[in-house]
Parts: structure tokens; sequence; C-alpha cells
């Protein structure tokens, strides 16, 4: 008799997301007080007036940050950023956090406690608590992961699911510059690395830098949108690359979406440090990650109360599904955008 093969698939035919689902499939929710499991920036749950929000992120030495060139100061901060700024995408504020390490025995005590002052720095600044944590040993390399708690009154909260038909996409900031910074930072390491006499020539280069290693999380536009009264119908945090998570809206939303190329907002630093590696910088917005600027949508009945605030542009509008998620050059043809964002798990 022959026997069956016990079956084997390779993880990277599922691919981050794909894998996502298919483990999302082992979840059930028994609790009414969940109001959203997994698929969201952040779970949400009902608190009675209010909801509390929770969301967890994973960063591995070697696979999302490179300790040749991540001070221990910045990776503390962005390990905390990177999760306030899930909370503040799921329009809610953050207010505590929990940290979680496995390190080997070749860091000192002295790198750890850098690493926690980056932490703390992180913390006052967007007025969060640490409250606790976990720690262990761990055969190579450091592993950090943080764990945000945020709230907001239940009504406040936005998810990727509710863009409409004729909604302003809109996104804070700029985009492509921290992408642009991490290639600086690898092309110098390897510069440094055939040849150790040359020292990193990264001047003139700050802004791009900063965002690579110290981004920051979308407190002030967050602030700015209830001030002036306006409550998005979808949101995200733009931290694969602003295709990949425009997808995430327009498929959680059942929509589709036209945004145009002359409309991405792109700092001139990125523009020119990405022309001298011979990459389209538009390329580089739609696809670099970890801008941690917030992608959401209005009513266009809210674009009069937003047309005059500099940090955000609107950069294109939300389409039945049936029109297809399009990207329109500057020549005016349309191209369906595709998620090639950067996959963590690459
Ligand atoms: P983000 O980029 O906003 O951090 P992710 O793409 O990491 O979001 O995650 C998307 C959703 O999948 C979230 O709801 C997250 O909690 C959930 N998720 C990610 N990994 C797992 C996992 N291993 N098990 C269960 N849920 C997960
Ligand atoms: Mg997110």
């Amino acid at each position: 008799m022959i026997e069956d093969k016990p079956t084997r698939t390779e993880l990277s035919e599922l691919g981050e997301f794909g894998l996502i689902n298919h483990l999302a499939s082992f979840a059930r929710s028994e609790n009414s007080s969940t109001l959203k499991g997994i698929g969201d920036d952040a779970a949400v749950i009902d608190c009675g007036d209010k909801a509390m929000v929770i969301t967890t992120d994973l960063l591995v030495e070697g696979v999302h940050f490179d300790l040749s060139y991540m001070p221990f100061k910045h990776l503390g901060y962005k390990a905390v950023v990177v999760n306030l700024s899930d909370v503040y995408a799921m329009n809610a504020i953050p207010t505590q956090i929990t940290v979680s390490l496995a390190m080997s025995n070749r860091f000192p005590l002295e790198t750890m406690e850098e690493l926690y002052q980056g932490i703390r720095m992180a913390c006052d600044m967007y007025g969060v608590d640490l409250i606790g944590g976990d720690t262990s040993s761990s055969k190579h390399g450091l592993m950090i992961s943080v764990t945000a708690v945020g709230f907001a009154p239940k009504e406040d909260i936005v998810y990727r699911s509710g863009a409409k038909e004729n909604d302003l996409i809109c996104v804070t900031g700029d985009l492509g510059a921290a992408y642009m910074g991490l290639q600086l930072l690898e092309r110098e390491k390897q510069i440094f690395l055939e040849n150790p006499e040359i020292q990193p020539d990264l001047e003139g280069n700050d802004y791009i830098l900063e965002r690579q290693l110290k981004p920051e999380a979308g407190k002030a536009t967050i602030l700015k949108l209830k001030e002036l009264g306006i409550k998005p119908t979808a949101m995200i945090d733009v931290s694969d690359g602003l295709s990949s998570d425009l997808l995430h809206i327009c498929d959680k939303s059942k929509v589709g979406c036209a945004i145009y190329s002359e409309k991405i907002p792109v700092d001139h630093l990125t523009y020119t440090v990405a022309e001298s590696f011979n990459l389209d910088p538009t390329t580089c917005a739609l696809n670099g990650g970890e801008d941690y600027e917030l992608l959401f949508t209005i009513s266009q009945a809210d674009f009069e109360k937003i047309k005059d605030f500099k940090g955000i542009s609107v950069i294109g509008h939300i389409t039945n599904a049936e029109s297809g998620k399009m990207f329109i050059t500057n020549s005016n043809q349309a191209i369906e955008l595709t998620a090639q964002g950067w996959n963590a798990m690459n």
C-alpha cells in the first residue's frame, strides 16, 4: 500500500498576509467585548463608553534592524513608536506599553540601558507608561516585542473597512524617505565591509536617516483631526508602503481607488537620493516601507476643513470596486496598483 505523504506547504507560498489570513481561521470570537479581532491595525475591546485598542509588533535583529548602524537608543525609541503608530491609526490615544526582550549574552548591561533610554524617550514624547513586559535569553541576537494599549470613545474608532465611494484619500507628511535612508545605510555598510578604512559618508542626509532610524507616530495628526472635527472614514498607518497599505483599505472596505502620481508627497532629499541610486522616487514612495505616516479617507464634505492644512496631502479618491485599484501616472495612464510593499518575512 502506498502511504500518503504528509503535505508540506512552504510559508513563502503564502507570503506574510496569506499566512496571517490562514492563521486567522484558527481564531474565534466568543466574547461580546471583542469588537474587532485580527485584521486591523489594532484589536478593539469594548470597555463601556470607551473602547480599548491593543496592538503588538515584534522586531528581530537581522530582519527588522541591523545593529551595525542602528544605535540602541534609536532601536528602543523606534520599537515603541511603530506600535503607537498602530494605535493612532485606530484614531485612539496610546496610554500604556509593555516591552518583551530576548537577548543573547553578547550584550552588556550598558547596551540594555541605552535601549531603555530610547524606550523612555518615546514614552515621554507620547505620554505613555511602560507597565510591564518579559525578559528572556536568546541563543542568537536580539528580539524586542512591544505591545501598546490605547483608548478612545467607542464611536471614534476608525477601521480599515469604512471607506466609501467618492471619499478623498489623504496621507500625512511625505513618503519613501525611510526607505531611502535604509538604502543609504546599507550602501555605506557594504562599502565599510569591503574597506574598513573608508568612513561612512552620510553627510547632508540627516532627514532621510532620521526617518529610518527615529520615526515618529501620528499623534499630531490625530489631535489635529479631532480639533478640525473630522472623523476619517477609514485609516491605516503606512508601515509596508503606500500601495500595500492602500490595498488593505480597499480590500477591507470593498472599494476601488484612484491615486495620482503627481499628488504623492515626496521630500526633495528623498527625490535626489533616489535618483542617485537610479531608483524612481515615486516607486520608492509607493513601495518603500516604514514611513509611519497616516493614510486615511474622508468624506468630500470634510475637504474644506483640511484643505489649508499643510501636513496632509489629498492623493486621490475612492471608487467602486469594479473600477479597480488604479495608479494614474503623470502622463495620465492608469496602471493597476500592486503591493510590492516590503515583506518583513523575506
Ligand atoms: P500592522 O502592519 O498594522 O502592524 P500586521 O500586518 O502586522 O498589521 O497585522 C495585521 C493583522 O493581523 C493584525 O490584526 C494583527 O494583530 C494580526 N496578526 C499578525 N500576526 C498574527 C499572528 N501570528 N497571529 C494572529 N494574528 C496576527
Ligand atoms: Mg499598521
